[in-house]
């Protein structure tokens, strides 16, 4: 048994030289007023404090989730305290949440070498995620396809899902997972979706019509670098791995590098930043790959970038904090969806546009295809909000999947009845 354990986490996913975080806290920080997030951000911004952010400084009285190192807690709890801002610890032992995301996953991963089939309620390695987009294709030829669309930086091929029962470019929807490499909930959720979509056509009335009339394109990893590196160097990678000459700092904000007021609010020009734009629009070969593939094939309506962790529902604006011309018709669509999938368990989700419900963020993909011409553009944040953060644990991933469903059909529903 042992020696099959031993064997096991030597083929496995390499989680165990990963980056530790012992005695590492999250803290949720709450902000009352503006005086409260320049204190805030002054914390952030410091390389004293070395903290890494995990829900930036808003300007609308939403918290601020920040890891904070063993080697820095003494000196936050001073400095939250001399200045009088409310905390409280969300995340007490971040160490054991990780080690028990990767005994789950090593412990799957066992399951699935002796044969069982693809566990939906588990996170997968990259290998494991493309070879089930194989098999959904293969299960479903006359449905479905996996299209390699370009590739990462790192040379690994990005692939997409192609959902059609008809010829020619017909209108169609764009989903993607998983640009921001830690969200591991989008990837989970992306890949669950792509099998309910084969399992339910022809079954379930909303999506055969739908699938009648458009073509679904799905890219469950847009980031899949960035999600390799989660799996063997930090759990909380979120940009991609490219490098930047002449700084040490490696990565772009893949959601901070789409022409879309490029290099604009909300992201940054310093190459360590966590929200760095990259050196020119489309930089990042991911977010070039799919700009690309999408102005080629001329037809996309709709525009769907799932991300977590919050439980929004956002449409453009992100760089700008001016109404969309559509935003009456998109905050309909988004409050008819955010409905349906609170009816599932009652998850509770806000919806509104990205610059006035969370923060300015220019350079992101809904701005960019909404931009182009793709009206139906949102994003989500998927569970939770925020007391696992980025660790949800697998048990969730099913039920964030299955209601995510009922919204994102809730869209592509409208999308279909109001083709243009
Ligand atoms: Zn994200």
């Amino acid at each position: 048994m042992r020696w099959i354990l031993f064997f096991g986490a030597l083929i496995g996913t390499s989680l165990c030289g990963r980056e530790k975080f012992w005695g590492d806290q999250v803290f949720r920080i709450n902000v009352r007023n503006g005086d409260e997030i320049s204190k805030l951000s002054q914390l952030v911004n410091s390389d004293n404090f070395k903290l890494h952010v995990w829900q930036s400084p808003s300007t609308f009285g939403r918290p601020v989730d920040v890891l904070v190192p063993s080697v820095s807690l003494q000196l936050v709890k001073s400095f939250l305290a001399s200045q009088g801002l409310e905390y409280s610890v969300t995340i007490e032992d971040l160490q054991a949440l990780l080690d028990n995301e990767d005994e789950e996953m090593q412990h799957n991963e066992g399951q699935e070498r002796s044969g069982n089939n693809f566990n939906y309620g588990a996170y997968h390695s990259l290998e494991a995620i493309y070879r089930e987009m194989d098999s959904i294709a293969a299960d479903f030829p006359a449905l479905a396809s996996r299209v390699k669309i370009g590739h990462s930086f790192e040379n690994r091929p990005l692939y997409v899902l192609k959902f059609s029962t008809g010829e020619g470019r017909r209108p169609a929807i764009w989903l993607n997972a998983g640009i921001h490499s830690r969200e591991w909930i989008s990837q989970a959720t992306a890949i669950w979706t792509a099998r309910k979509i084969v399992s339910d056509y022809q079954k379930d009335p909303a999506i055969t019509s739908i699938l009648e009339r458009m073509d679904i394109f799905l890219l469950p990893v847009a980031n899949p670098d960035g999600y390799v590196y989660t799996q063997t160097k930090n759990r909380f990678w979120r940009k991609t791995r490219s490098l930047n000459p002449g700084s040490p700092c490696v990565g772009t904000d893949a959601n901070r590098n789409w022409n879309a007021s490029f290099a604009g609010k909300g992201a940054s020009d310093n190459p360590c930043s966590e929200v760095y734009h990259g050196p020119h629009p489309n930089s990042e070969v991911e977010v070039k790959s799919v700009v690309d593939f999408i102005q080629k094939h001329g037809n996309f309506k709709c525009f769907i970038d799932l991300h977590s962790y919050s439980q929004l529902l956002l449409y453009p604006y992100g760089y700008t904090v001016k109404n969309a011309p559509d935003a009456d018709e998109l905050d309909v669509v988004a409050r008819h969806a955010a409905k349906a999938l609170a009816s599932l368990s009652g998850t509770e989700y806000q919806v509104g546009p990205t610059a006035t419900t969370i923060y300015p963020a220019s350079g992101s993909s809904p701005d960019w295809a909404y931009d182009n011409g793709i009206k139906y553009a949102f994003t989500f944040e998927l569970r939770d909000t925020g007391h696992y953060g980025f660790l949800l644990p697998a048990s969730q991933i099913i039920p964030t999947a299955e209601e995510t469903w009922l919204g994102l059909r809730s869209i592509m529903e409208h999308v279909r009845d109001h083709l243009y």
